[in-house]
């Protein structure tokens, strides 16, 4: 079997994190390494390698997660925030579960590097 995921371990609470949010299909964290002064990950709790490993019986996982991303800021009261999905090690996935970055309450560049 394969070695389960950071953030599976996270979501089955056998590592620490600061959880901002969570349900049955989803969980937000802080990101233990934040480029910003607001840095969670939006992360569903099925292990799915990245975007590129998503398949048809998927559907729905990744607007459920923006549903809940939307509400959760809305909630902090912050309009104004950036999503990331990074796919693939070039562009600079490190963790190979599927996560959203959400970065806020800095002034963010444009193009990223
Ligand atoms: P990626 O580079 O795959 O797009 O993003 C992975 C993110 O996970 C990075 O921003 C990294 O700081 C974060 N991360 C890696 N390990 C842990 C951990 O053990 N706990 C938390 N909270 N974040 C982690």
């Amino acid at each position: 079997m394969n070695e389960k995921s950071i953030f599976t371990k996270i979501i089955e609470r056998e590592i620490p994190a600061n959880i901002i949010y969570e349900d049955e299909k989803s969980i937000i964290i802080e990101d233990i390494s934040p480029q910003a002064p607001i840095h969670y990950l939006a992360i569903p709790k099925k292990e799915i390698k990245g975007i590129s490993d998503l398949s048809e019986s998927d559907q729905g996982i990744v607007d459920h997660l923006m549903i809940v991303i939307k509400n959760e800021m809305s909630n902090q009261g912050i309009n104004d925030y950036r999503l990331v999905i990074n796919n693939g090690s070039e562009a600079g996935q490190t963790v190979f579960h599927l996560h959203i970055h959400i970065l806020a309450n800095r002034t963010l560049g444009w193009p990223p590097g």
